[in-house]
């Protein structure tokens, strides 16, 4: 009996939750209309402030900074635990170095590594080490996908990102206002068949150890969504943001159920693909989206700078990737998404282009606006 009402009960509360988010959405672009609503337009790139959240600096050479002083962004450079390319303490070292140079234009954040997790004062160790890099100028912390894929407890168990040694770290984090960044878990595709994945299948077709779906002993999707959001709750006043729309890419209903919950998190908009898949399938619902989720929805690339051969060729494809990008959040132009087809970009209102492009940026990580 109880059952039966649950079942009927759940969907009606769903129903009554999602109806009620329409009607403040319509509210809003209402009061928004008869207000006129304003946009910007292509040529506009040069001459708004932007803020790119997920830069990778792997090289001392600094032509991508200076295209970052031509195109009018700033960034933050975000140095991880990775078991290839730079090692993370050269990470660190480029990114206070760049910092020298060009304090106004970059912050940093950094990371923190695992590899003495069974010793019993890693909690206190890593807090140390924080520090230090807080001091040398860094102004969040980055957590990566290491911890729920790769690393293991002494007996073998995966720990996870709820896990009770990284508690104290966090705690550290919101008593001194520095926001963690999550790359926690990987895009839904990684544990589909090749065959039902979205986007993915070039990658994990030829990186078959990284496909999930074919590591059937490691933690699935829902077991690295379910451990970041037990760590969210346990930690409701850390300042987050999920990178890679926090990994909930496939789905914008799932993606609005975390931001509902928990107030202070915040996702990059790192999985462009998705995006316009979503727009491409309804455009409305996404453009609502970023209209409701104004202040949570951080403008980001993951771009990842190496040494180039060809600096101006480079130059030239993080411009046009930016303008493209522009070009989908503020026109309502033509845009092709290969193998689905044409779709309409956003024309987001100015205010909310300025807060996904700036201001929650600037705000989240403490900077001047
Ligand atoms: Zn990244």
């Amino acid at each position: 009996m109880k059952k039966i009402t649950l079942f009927i009960l759940i969907p009606i509360l769903l129903l009554t939750f999602g109806y009620s988010q329409i009607e403040v959405f319509e509210g809003m672009e209402t009061v928004v209309d008869t207000q006129k609503e304003h946009y910007y337009d292509l040529d506009d790139f040069g001459s708004v402030k932007k803020f790119d959240i997920h830069i990778h600096i792997n090289t001392e050479e600094d032509f991508f900074i200076t295209q970052t002083q031509a195109d009018n962004f700033q960034f933050l450079g975000i140095v991880d635990d990775r078991p290839f390319g730079l090692p993370m303490e050269e990470q660190q070292r480029v990114a206070v170095l760049h910092l020298k140079n060009f304090s106004k234009r970059m912050a940093f954040a950094t990371t923190f590594s695992v590899d003495d997790w069974d010793n019993d004062k890693w909690s206190e160790n890593t807090i140390m080490e924080l520090k230090k890099s807080f001091s040398d100028g860094a102004i969040a912390v980055k957590i990566w996908k290491n911890i729920g894929m790769d690393l293991r407890d002494a007996n073998g168990k995966f720990v996870m990102v709820d896990d009770i040694r990284i508690d104290p770290i966090l705690d550290f984090l919101v008593t001194n206002t520095i926001p963690l960044l999550g790359h926690n878990g990987e895009p839904r595709d990684c544990w589909l068949p090749l065959d039902e994945m979205t986007f993915s299948r070039g990658y994990y077709g030829s990186h078959p150890e990284y496909h999930m779906y074919l590591q059937p002993e490691y933690p699935s999707y829902q077991d690295q969504i379910d451990a970041r959001d037990r760590m969210l709750e346990k930690h409701p006043d850390l300042i987050f943001m999920g990178a890679h729309l926090g990994s909930l890419e496939w789905s914008l209903d799932e993606l609005a159920k975390r931001l509902e919950k928990f107030p202070n998190m915040h996702v990059d908009l790192t999985r462009m693909p998705n995006l316009k898949l979503h727009t491409f399938n309804d455009r409305k619902k996404t453009r609502e989206f970023f209209i409701t989720y104004q202040d949570r929805l951080i403008y980001g690339t993951d771009s990842q700078i190496n040494a180039a051969n060809n600096v101006a060729e480079f130059k030239k494809s993080v411009h046009d990737r930016w303008l493209l990008e522009w070009k989908f959040y503020v026109t309502d132009e033509k845009i092709i998404l290969e193998k689905f087809g044409e779709l309409r970009g956003l024309k987001l209102p100015t205010e909310v282009v300025d807060k996904i492009y700036a201001k929650n940026a600037l705000r989240i990580l403490g900077l001047q606006q």
